[in-house]
């Protein structure tokens, strides 16, 4: 029996759908966020670069000469932030708290898994899904953690494990976007996580999900969390990098 609050929720909804029927934020045909058509629009990245020193490199990872200054193997970048609907729609998902984004937006991050590591031996491995999490104030402003929702639908199409228990967020930092100097978002985001059981993590490639990322500073210190628990690999994924 679904509770009364639920109940109301979905009656609210569905007024809302009536006076204000979704749009596709790029064309406005009505019925969902983003069409199948606009949706295809977006441009996966066909050359991977280092995530540290921009070279080219497979799948996003890093370098021979980057590599030790990692915890990660490599960061995969779904498409680029320039593309207009993109951007678009991670705002809007963020910022006007429409969660229902996270649906399609998720599609990309599968196509770029896909097209990655099919061809690798990373799915080989005991992979497990982990979203980067959000501080419980920020959850509480926001409703939801966007790279928990990402997850929820990479799991529902992919059907590899999602784990949003196993890290969590011992310190509220100020939104890395709104610093602009990189050692100040360094310094801003040490040691904010903590791997809460670490063994779900030994011996599994950890997939490290996040809507965006900009210096990678947040995904290198979660990876610096769940490097003690020792993983076989530790990969970022991320819609889009913010220069
Ligand atoms: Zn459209
Ligand atoms: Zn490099």
């Amino acid at each position: 029996m679904p509770s009364l609050k639920k109940q109301i929720q979905k009656i609210y909804k569905f007024i809302l759908d009536i006076l204000f029927p979704v749009r596709c934020l790029s064309c406005g045909k009505e019925g969902k966020w983003i069409c199948g058509d606009c949706l295809a629009t977006i441009e996966l990245i066909k050359n991977p670069t280092c995530p540290k020193c921009g070279k080219p490199s497979k799948y996003g990872k890093f370098c021979a000469e980057c590599s030790f200054k990692s915890r990660m193997t490599g960061i995969m970048v779904a498409a680029s932030y320039d593309d207009k609907l993109l951007q678009k729609s991670i705002h809007t998902m963020k910022y006007k708290f429409v969660k229902d984004l996270a649906k399609p937006l998720s599609k990309i991050l599968v196509k770029t898994l896909n097209s990655n590591l099919l061809d690798s031996q990373i799915l080989a491995n005991k992979l497990v899904y982990i979203p980067v999490p959000l501080h419980t104030k920020r959850l509480k402003w926001r409703g939801f953690n966007q790279a928990q929702e990402l997850s929820y639908w990479l799991n529902n199409q992919l059907k590899i494990p999602t784990r949003q228990d196993i890290l969590v967020r011992s310190k509220h930092t100020q939104p890395q976007m709104q610093i602009k100097s990189h050692l100040v978002r360094r310094k801003n985001i040490k040691n904010a996580f903590q791997c809460t059981n670490p063994k779900v993590v030994k011996d599994k490639t950890i997939i490290l999900i996040d809507d965006v990322c900009t210096t990678s500073a947040t995904l290198e210190e979660c990876a610096k969390a769940l490097y003690q628990a020792k993983p076989k690999e530790i990969w970022g994924l991320v819609l889009a990098r913010v220069q």
